[in-house]
């Protein structure tokens, strides 16, 4: 069964989770590191749970595992071996299942909403080379490489039991097709493809969003498609382009505006002034029928989602 279309049948859209790292720097973590909050699921992961049972207070029907930048290779520098990375790859699902669990598991949290899922996160490739071209997507690898790099992540947090798999911050087709190609090697999972864009109509690399929509629309394991880690001024022209190009469900989860610089790993910039629950309503009204945030939102961004859907 097909996740997404499975609370889109009763509900009005699905509420996404916000910034995993942003909630873990504000609870003390310093994530001034090219693994990211992956470093976090070694050293605290009481942490990571707290952090997905924030947001299903605060109103997610999904929230997205620590395993963005959690891959393989990107461990393997760290010295650990591919059974202790595939170990802490599955350890980013089992302790979101767990809050989730527990979540649901109390009566007062099962009112008008429906049971929120888990998606592992597949960061893209750039994430793991984290030099910032998850932005630009200037690889110099080929499909077929691409596909053996995100290979055992997706085996791993399958195995571990995520519901969907988010595969989140594409930068350029190639890399969605490899991972569509790849899905096919695990025919009963569903996924939702999510690029990164550079402006109203294009995604990074400058590929068009609509010639990405309308490759996406005739692959029956894509959930959903649509735009992630984008400054929220573009969303509601992506989400024109997406509409008039695939019948897919449309998922939004922009930053909030500022731009990251790789090199001090910070990010730069003034946000959005107009109130996130405001935009998000805006792009429901768009089409968008899973809306949560991405880099720099807070639990206190997905309430604002939840006041109007709800
Ligand atoms: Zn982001």
């Amino acid at each position: 069964m097909n996740p997404i279309e499975n609370i889109l049948q009763k509900f009005p859209l699905v509420i996404l989770d916000g910034a995993m790292a942003t909630e873990l720097e504000r609870l003390g973590c310093n994530l001034n590191d090219s693994l990211w909050s992956a470093t976090i699921l070694m050293e605290n992961p009481d942490l990571i749970k707290q952090v997905h049972m924030d947001y299903f207070t605060a109103g997610a029907d999904c929230t997205i595992t620590a395993s963005y930048q959690a891959t393989v290779e990107g461990f393997a520098r760290r010295g650990l071996s591919e059974a202790e990375a595939l170990n802490l790859i599955q350890s980013s699902v089992q302790v979101a299942l767990k809050a989730r669990d527990e979540f649901w598991g109390k009566s007062e949290n099962r009112t008008n909403r429906p049971k929120p899922i888990v998606a592992g996160s597949v960061g893209p490739y750039g994430a793991f080379l984290a030099d910032g071209s998850e932005y630009r997507g200037d690889y110099t690898l080929t499909e077929d490489k691409l596909m053996n790099f995100h290979r055992p992540r997706m085996k791993a947090l399958i195995d571990a039991g995520a519901e969907i798999l988010a595969c989140e911050t594409i930068p350029c087709l190639m890399e969605a097709r490899a991972i569509v190609r790849l899905l096919e090697e695990f025919p009963r999972t569903y996924a939702w493809i999510s690029f990164s864009a550079k402006d109203g109509l294009h995604i990074s690399d400058g590929t068009l969003v609509s010639e990405c929509a309308e490759w996406m629309d005739n692959h029956d394991q894509v959930a959903a498609v649509g735009i992630n880690c984008t400054p929220p001024q573009y969303i509601s022209s992506l989400i024109k382009e997406l509409n008039s190009h695939t019948v897919k469900p449309i998922i939004v989860y922009p930053n909030l505006g500022e731009q990251y610089d790789a090199v001090t790993k910070t990010w730069q910039g003034a946000t959005s002034g107009e109130t996130y629950g405001d935009s998000t309503h805006h792009w429901y009204k768009c089409g968008a029928k899973l809306i949560g945030g991405c880099c720099r939102t807070k639990p206190g961004n997905i309430t604002t989602i939840a006041a109007w859907a709800r």
